[in-house]
């Protein structure tokens, strides 16, 4: 690990205009995927910026839906009461994640901003296309069971690791957005990572220097009935194999509207328009859950050894769909 410098920022024009200006800086709230990262040599920053004075907290009830400070912590959202109550599938996705110390340490904005968990990727004897632009994938004819089915490239198979961002990108969030002029603007979640395609280095639409202020959740009847369901090696402080975001509202037994998005399978959060077309209208059966869980991987290219997360993509769909309509 290479010797940093050490800003704490008082300002969000101070924090934004320390990084936008240099390309050796980086923000830290919970350092826990920066400090990761740093510790393997494969981010090398010399100045850390930290935000956590920033005002970027609170979780609380607007006209807009629930809106919540990118320093939050996951295990204070997770467990917060509105959000257990009225987003329960943002609840399970926060407190199924990681561990106890790292939730109570990791900030909302930095799991958004999580990196792949691709072997490749995290130890730098290895050539990877995401970490040295143009160098190559060992991961395409390599190990890959980790890797994603869904959005690959032939320059990058890299899976988005993280659990929030596949719960909020199903209930339609927005993020707040603040760049080093004080201008602030909305990015919708599903907007805000990339696909890899021949730029895999490049993995949301963040300019240098901005910041994630904050994301605001929709009310609606599908976000209070929802779930998250995790697959896992292990059924702790593991990352997905697969996993499901959820949302439903059933009225006599016919879907008035559906959420759903796949994690451990793409390379961003995996919105399934797809799915919710079939299930909206639809009766709430097992064949419905079927046809929308075949829809849902309809476009899956996997690879040798991440064949098995075809099925288990959409067994784990419809698990989900038949808990939540069962419950
Ligand atoms: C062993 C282990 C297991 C884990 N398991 C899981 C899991 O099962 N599921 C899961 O979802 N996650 C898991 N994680 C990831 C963990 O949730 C993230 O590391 C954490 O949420 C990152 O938040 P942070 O505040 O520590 O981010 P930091 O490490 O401080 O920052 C991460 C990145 O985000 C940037 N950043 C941070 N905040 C902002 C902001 N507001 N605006 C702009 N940029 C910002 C930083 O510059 C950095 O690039 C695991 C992590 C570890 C180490
Ligand atoms: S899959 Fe992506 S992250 Fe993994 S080695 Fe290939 S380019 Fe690197």
């Amino acid at each position: 690990m290479n010797n940093f410098t050490y800003l704490q920022a008082t300002q969000a024009k101070e924090a934004t205009a320390a990084v936008r200006d240099s390309k050796d800086a980086a923000f830290i709230a919970g350092g826990t995927t920066l400090l990761d990262l740093m510790k393997l040599n494969v981010e090398n920053y010399g100045q850390l910026v930290d935000i956590n004075t920033l005002a970027f907290k609170g979780i609380e009830q607007t006209a807009d839906g629930l809106r919540i400070g990118a320093l939050e912590r996951m295990s204070d959202v997770g467990e917060h009461p509105l959000v257990v109550q009225n987003y329960p599938v943002v609840s399970q996705s926060l407190l199924l994640a990681a561990s106890p110390q790292l939730r109570n340490m990791a900030s909302i904005g930095g799991n958004l901003l999580q990196r792949t968990r691709c072997g490749y990727f995290r130890d730098t004897a290895f050539p990877c296309n995401k970490r040295v632009p143009g160098s190559g994938c060992p991961a395409q004819d390599g190990e890959n069971r980790g890797l994603a089915i869904l959005g690959t490239s032939k320059s990058c198979i890299a899976t988005f690791p993280g659990d929030l961002a596949v719960a909020l990108v199903a209930l339609d969030a927005v993020l707040l957005l603040e760049n080093a002029k004080g201008k602030q603007r909305r990015v919708p979640l599903v907007d805000f990572h990339l696909l890899p395609g021949n730029t895999p280095q490049k993995e949301t639409v963040l300019e240098p220097g901005e910041l994630i202020v904050s994301v605001t959740i929709p009310a609606a009847a599908h976000a209070r009935k929802s779930t998250y369901l995790k697959v896992r090696d292990r059924t702790s402080y593991a990352y997905a194999l697969a996993s499901v975001a959820v949302g439903i509202d059933v009225q006599d037994g016919t879907i008035r509207s559906a959420r759903v998005a796949l994690g451990g399978v793409g390379t961003k959060p995996w919105r399934s328009v797809a799915a919710e077309k079939i299930l909206t209208g639809a009766p709430a059966t097992e064949a419905t859950f079927r046809a929308a869980a075949a829809a849902a991987v309809r476009d899956a290219q996997p690879r040798e050894q991440n064949r098995f997360k075809v099925e288990l993509a959409q067994n784990t769909l419809v698990r989900a769909l038949t808990e939540l309509t069962t419950a």
